[in-house]
C-alpha cells in the first residue's frame, strides 16, 4: 500500500505536534500535549496543554490563523492553556471567530475564563482599540460520537474512546482532501477509535503507561492503516 503520507511535502494539509509530553508536570525537554492541523492557513488546534500558544509560535503558526479549537479530554495536561491560547491569540491581533469542541464543562469553563480575565481584556479593549473577546468565541459541548463539523478545508468525526474516570473522552478524525488524521487523546483499547481511525493517513495515538502499556497501543494501532502506524507520536505516561 502507498502511503499518501509520504507526499508531505506536496501536501495542502500538515500536522504539527506541539507537545507530546504525558502527565500535567512541565518537564523540560517536552512540551504538554496540543497539536495543530494546518490547512490553507487555517489553524485547527487540538488540546492546549501548558505552552500551546507559545508552542504554536515556535512552530511558525501565527497565532491569529486559530479558527477551531477542539479539547479531548478534561485532563489539565490537555487544557491547562485553553483559555490562554484564545485570550493570548486575541492580543496578538485575532479578530475574528473561533469555535471551541470538546466535552462539557467547557462551556462554563470558557464563559468564567472570560469573567476570571475581564479586567485585562476591558483594559486592552479601551486601551488598545481591541474587539470584544467574548463574542468571539462560539462553544460547542460534544456528548457522543459522530460528525462534529465541517468546512472548505476538513470534516471532523468524533469518537467516545475508554478513559476512566473522565467521561466523555473524544478522538477526533480529520478529513482533508489529501490525507485523513487521527488523534486520539488519552485512551485504553479502544474499538471506537479502531473503527474512526481506519484508513486514516496519520495518527497520533496516546496511551497510559500503568497496567499493560504495550497491549494497548498495540491493540489501538493494530487496526490502523500501515501508514497510520508508522506515524503514531502520543505520549505514553503513568499519569494523565
Ligand atoms: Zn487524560
Amino acid at each position: 500500500m502507498r502511503c499518501r503520507a509520504a507526499t508531505a511535502q506536496s501536501a495542502v494539509t500538515r500536522l504539527i505536534l506541539l507537545g507530546t509530553a504525558g502527565g500535567p508536570r512541565p518537564q523540560k525537554a517536552r512540551a504538554a500535549s496540543a497539536q495543530v492541523i494546518v490547512s490553507k492557513n487555517v489553524a485547527y488546534v487540538i488540546d492546549c496543554g501548558d505552552g500551546v500558544a507559545r508552542q504554536l509560535t515556535l512552530a511558525g503558526v501565527p497565532l491569529t490563523t486559530l479558527r477551531h479549537v477542539f479539547i479531548t479530554h478534561h485532563h489539565s495536561d490537555h487544557n491547562a492553556d485553553y483559555g490562554n491560547l484564545i485570550w493570548l491569540a486575541w492580543t496578538t491581533g485575532l479578530s475574528t471567530r473561533v469555535d471551541t469542541w470538546g466535552p462539557p464543562p467547557i462551556e462554563k469553563m470558557t464563559k468564567l475564563f472570560f469573567e476570571m480575565n475581564t479586567y485585562d481584556i476591558d483594559t486592552r479593549i479601551s486601551n488598545e482599540g481591541r474587539v470584544p473577546l467574548a463574542p468571539l468565541v462560539h462553544v460547542h459541548e460534544i456528548r457522543g460520537g459522530g460528525v462534529v463539523m465541517s468546512d472548505d478545508n476538513v470534516k471532523v468525526t468524533s469518537a467516545l474512546v475508554d478513559h476512566p474516570p473522565v467521561v466523555p473522552a473524544f478522538a477526533y478524525r480529520f478529513d482533508a482532501r489529501d490525507r485523513s488524521i487521527v488523534i486520539s487523546g488519552d485512551t485504553a483499547p479502544s474499538d471506537n477509535l479502531v473503527k474512526l481511525a481506519r484508513g486514516a493517513d496519520v495518527s497520533n495515538v496516546s496511551t497510559r503507561r500503568r497496567s499493560n502499556r504495550r497491549g494497548r497501543r498495540r491493540q489501538n494501532a493494530r487496526a490502523l492503516s500501515p501508514c497510520a502506524r508508522r506515524r503514531s507520536a502520543g505520549h505514553r505516561s503513568d499519569v494523565d
